[in-house]
């Protein structure tokens, strides 16, 4: 990481995220805090959650009411969910990057990103066929 000085408890939380693929939600990251830095709190690890966001270094994808889950993937990339478990996963659909244009003219925005998400059921909910 070029020019940025964490402190530790940044850095515990940043490495648990860049660590795991799996998009934790700000409980699993305290949890797994916690086993690197015992006496990290869960205030401490919420607030090095919002510096990291507004540092860029991590990204929120929040889900309506459910909670928040956090992505050390800065490139764009977009994900499947699963409805049964959670589970997040990456993947990439370049193609919808190019719904940008027709999506911007629809709603008249100024587009900045767009992000594909499928929801379903994951391959471990579906059970051997
Ligand atoms: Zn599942
Ligand atoms: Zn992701």
């Amino acid at each position: 990481m070029k020019g940025t000085k964490l402190t530790p408890q940044r850095e515990a939380v940043y490495e648990v995220i860049r660590e795991r693929a799996d998009h934790p939600t700000a409980s699993d990251i305290f949890e797994a805090a916690r086993k690197r830095l015992p006496g990290i709190s869960y205030a401490t690890v919420y607030n090095s959650l919002r510096y990291l966001k507004e540092a860029g270094l991590v990204h929120e994808i929040s889900f309506g009411d459910s909670a928040s889950r956090y992505d050390g993937v800065m490139e764009r990339h977009d994900h499947a969910i699963c409805n049964q478990c959670g589970k997040l996963v990456d993947l990439d659909m370049p193609e919808a990057a190019k719904l940008m244009p027709a999506a911007a003219q629809k709603s008249r925005f100024r587009p900045q990103s767009v992000h594909f998400t499928l929801r379903g059921v994951c391959p471990d909910c579906c059970g051997p066929q």
